[in-house]
């Protein structure tokens, strides 16, 4: 990718955040109690060099999003961001596919897909910030934010610097709600299941039609190399009128 990280945080900052500073500053001093942040992708108008990298690279797009949001922490507090929700919308057309023409070259790309709700699956909490004990210093020294379903763990203990001492220790950890619903194409009995989280489980019901800004994802099952696709939502518009 051309376009170097700073670039990207910078170009965040100019075109999402600057202009409405006031309501960003608010938002990261209620976090962690609001954790999702509404951001059109119209307000990147036709900048490609910060479109293109978002659609073809949204994990290191999504980084420097929330990177660029660590400005607005006032400075006595260290906390991170890297769990926040950015829940961009409005992506360019190229951008859409249909659910059942869903392949690996569109893995781990940013896209807009429409779905009907064939299961809405029931909520459960996911980690997404677990805490690690070592067993050497007695305590909790390190915090990995957890994206998606893969757990990531950690090896390393970054006060006494031993390897295999961290074991995870879930009352330290920080929970939202997820729910794994299945999302089937509308023109096809093609399904792909669609992770939700925080503010978006428990909004949709089963027939539900939706638009989907999301990251199809593969996961591996042991000992396979075949991978089932899933998609990481990124936002979500239920297109059925909720009056019915
Ligand atoms: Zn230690």
């Amino acid at each position: 990718m051309a376009v170097r990280n700073g670039d990207l945080a910078e170009k965040w900052y100019e075109y999402v955040y600057r202009d409405r500073g006031e309501s960003v500053r608010q938002f990261v001093e209620n976090y962690p109690d609001d954790r999702s942040l509404s951001v059109s992708c119209d307000r990147f108008g036709h900048d490609y060099r910060f479109v293109r990298p978002l659609l073809a690279n949204p994990d290191e797009a999504l980084r420097a999003g929330k990177a660029a949001l660590s400005r607005f922490l006032s400075t006595e507090t260290d906390r991170e961001l890297q769990d926040v929700y950015l829940r961009i919308s409005d992506l360019p057309a190229e951008s859409e596919v249909a659910l059942a023409d869903l392949r690996a070259t569109h893995l781990n790309c940013l896209h807009t897909t429409r779905g009907v709700v064939a299961d809405a699956g029931p909520l459960q909490p996911k980690v997404v910030r677990a805490a690690f004990r070592c067993a050497k210093c007695e305590a909790v020294t390190r915090h990995v934010p957890q994206r998606g379903r893969e757990f990531r763990g950690n090896a390393k203990c970054p006060r006494c610097n031993s390897v295999g001492y961290l074991s995870f220790e879930p009352e330290a950890s920080e929970y939202v709600d997820a729910q794994e619903v299945q999302v089937r194409d509308p023109s096809s009995s093609e399904k792909v299941p669609v992770l939700l989280e925080h503010d978006l489980t428990g909004t949709v019901s089963d027939g539900d039609e939706l638009r989907l800004v999301g990251i199809p994802r593969a996961s591996r099952t042991d000992g396979s190399a075949v991978a089932d696709m899933w998609v990481e939502s990124v936002s979500m518009e239920c297109l059925t009128d909720s009056n019915r």
